[in-house]
């Protein structure tokens, strides 16, 4: 039985990364998977207030993030939509991965240095804790599959270890109670799906960060809701280097402006690198740029277009949460009574 879970922080609209890296994959995998898609509030507030706006823009993005879900192809009938916030299991899970994960591997997570910044002792213990809660969410559903962007596969791994720790520690007490599955345990070890047309897609101003809701300059992502005009705006500015563009992919190396920018356009027309060189190599940066701007606007306006009609109703979008939490609880209730169950707390019925 596979089962997908995935989530995106409501910490602003969604971009370009967040679609290539994750969104497709989502779309594509209910054709094969049960699957879940969470808008992972309790994620968005780890970051500083001034990342995540204060409740009112919480609200507002969390309404976003499930149009944009909806408007690009996640269908709330099939898959569960719901945010994170409103199935309360997560927050239980989450506390006693924190007795099972270890400081030591949480110290390495390179997200939490990246985000803390310099300033680490001002971040919040939340986002320190993140990647716990984060595992916290895939397995409250025994989540086999995992489809997220390259950035978060050191996450994976943490939630793989905590699984696996959880089974040893409480291995007695699971086979006791006839509660494991196979070999493994109570929970299974999901594997990361890390394979969208382009799992890591750069900042626009720097082809060594990658593009991000929580990165200052709005000028380093495409957003799903930016119009025509600033969609051209943002690639004409975009960092390119002053060389024309290789035929060959080898070409990219050490180029990672330009591997961007072929990569962003390879994601959008289901191409591979090496065929949209094919086309442009040899070019000036200039006329690839305004044929990327024509396949950004051709392949997002829709999906703006759409996102603005399921936003027009508000009761509609709170609807679809609320009944996907519903399911969603449904299927996390009975393993967290598992999960008390093999940890020994004493609860009623
Ligand atoms: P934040 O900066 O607040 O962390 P984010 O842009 O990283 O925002 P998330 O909500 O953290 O977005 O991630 C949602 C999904 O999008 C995850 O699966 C993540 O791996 C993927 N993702 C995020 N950024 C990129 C990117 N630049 N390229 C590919 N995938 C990405
Ligand atoms: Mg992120």
């Amino acid at each position: 039985h596979q089962r997908v879970f995935s989530g995106m922080q409501p910490t602003s609209t969604l971009h370009l990364g967040n679609y290539l890296g994750a969104l497709t994959n989502w779309v594509a995998m209910q054709e094969t998977h049960e699957c879940i898609y969470c808008v992972v509030d309790m994620h968005a507030i780890t970051q500083g207030l001034d990342v995540w706006g204060g409740p009112a823009e919480l609200t507002r993005a969390t309404r976003e993030v499930t149009a944009a879900y909806v408007a690009a192809g996640v269908d709330p009938q099939r898959s569960i939509i719901f945010n994170q916030s409103q199935v309360p299991q997560h927050a239980e899970l989450a506390w006693i991965f924190n007795t099972v994960a270890r400081l030591g591997w949480l110290n390495r997570m390179t997200q939490f240095k990246e985000k803390a910044g310099k300033d680490r002792e001002n971040a919040s213990v939340g986002l320190y804790d993140y990647p716990v809660l984060m595992a916290a969410d895939i397995l409250l559903y025994k989540a086999t599959h995992v489809p997220v962007g390259e950035d978060q596969k050191q996450h994976l791994e943490l939630t793989r270890d905590i699984a696996q720790k959880f089974n040893n520690d409480f291995g007695a007490q699971i086979a006791q109670k006839g509660l494991g599955t196979g070999e493994l345990g109570f929970f299974p070890q999901p594997e990361p799906m890390i394979q969208g047309p382009a799992p890591r897609v750069m900042s626009l101003r720097d082809g060594t960060k990658k593009m991000s809701k929580s990165d200052a300059s709005d000028n380093s992502r495409i957003n799903l809701t930016d119009d025509a005009e600033t969609i051209a705006q943002k690639i004409r500015k975009a960092k390119t280097d002053p060389d024309a563009l290789p035929s060959e992919e080898k070409g990219l190396e050490g180029r990672p402006e330009a591997e961007n920018l072929v990569g962003i356009y390879a994601g959008l027309n289901g191409q591979t690198k090496a065929q949209v060189l094919a086309q442009f190599g040899g070019g000036q940066f200039s006329g690839f740029k305004a044929a990327l701007v024509d396949l950004a606007v051709a392949k997002l306006a829709p999906i703006a277009g759409e996102m603005r009609r399921l936003l027009a109703d508000v009761s509609h979008i709170d609807g679809i949460l609320g009944a996907g939490a519903e399911r969603a609880e449904a299927i996390a209730a009975p393993i967290m009574r598992d999960v008390k169950d093999i940890v020994g707390f004493v609860r009623r019925g």
